[in-house]
């Protein structure tokens, strides 16, 4: 079968980890979360966590090499020999270079780069009424997206909380890191021809069926 090798791309609060955890389902591919991983590893207080803490609780973008590592680890572990789906991911272009000069070395490319488009003000609304399962940072919105019941994961049952760099003054601050690293990232890919738009702006289970549909197709034109 045709390796599904994806990326999400696209501001905080775009709604990557909500269709990550839609499409996960789907098509059955290891989901690497940069975000999460990092998140995972400051709470462990591992040697990774201690040194990406400072960058994340400001709203900045921990270095490249250090997350450079750990995603790579990921990539060529046996799990995502036949396809992967990275979100948070490259977020810079020395990341995009990377993983491009890797999945190369190996044989391999990406198939495609899955952009959800969403404007700043609704990234701020989203962001400001975020709630985050503490376990295993599954996401709702207490207007947009709300778990069956207020402040439990419908998943695992655990406690949602609002995550202390989704206070308004980091978001502002992370939005424009984005337009600054991040955006870049859209041009490049589109010369790649791996750029596929979606309206994040619809609700969550309009933008899952089109990004599934999408999906679909490329995993029958890499069978071809
Ligand atoms: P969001 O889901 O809001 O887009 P993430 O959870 O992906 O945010 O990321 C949280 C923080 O983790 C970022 O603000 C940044 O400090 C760090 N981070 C995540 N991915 C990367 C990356 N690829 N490069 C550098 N820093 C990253
Ligand atoms: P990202 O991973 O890109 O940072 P999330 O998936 O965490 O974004 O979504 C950010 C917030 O916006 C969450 O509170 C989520 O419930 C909400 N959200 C996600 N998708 C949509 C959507 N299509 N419409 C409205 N709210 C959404």
């Amino acid at each position: 079968m045709g390796q599904l090798n994806l990326i999400l791309v696209g501001p905080p609060g775009a709604g990557k980890g909500t269709q990550a955890d839609r499409l996960r389902g789907d098509f059955d591919l290891p989901y690497y979360a940069t975000g999460d991983i990092l998140r995972a590893a400051v709470k462990e207080e591992s040697e990774l966590g201690r040194e990406a803490k400072a960058y994340m609780d400001k709203g900045d973008l921990v270095p490249d090499a250090l997350i450079c590592k750990v995603i790579m680890e990921r990539v060529d572990s046996t799990e995502a020999a036949d396809g992967f789906l990275l979100d948070g991911f490259p977020r810079t272009q020395g990341q995009a270079d990377v993983l491009n000069d890797a999945l190369e070395r190996r044989g391999r490319k990406l198939t495609a780069a899955l952009q959800i488009d969403v404007p700043d003000e609704e990234v701020i609304r989203r962001l400001s009424g975020r709630r985050t399962c503490v376990k295993n940072g599954h996401n709702y919105h207490v207007e947009f997206d709300p778990p069956k019941n207020e402040g439990v994961c419908d998943q695992d049952g655990s406690r949602l909380i609002q995550r202390d760099d989704d206070k308004p003054e980091t978001v502002r601050h992370r939005l424009d890191v984005f337009h600054e690293q991040t955006k870049p990232l859209v041009d490049y890919y589109e010369k790649k021809g791996l750029l596929r738009h979606f309206d994040g702006e619809r609700p969550p289970g309009e933008v899952h069926a089109h990004i599934r549909a999408t999906l679909a197709t490329l995993q029958l034109e890499e069978k071809l």
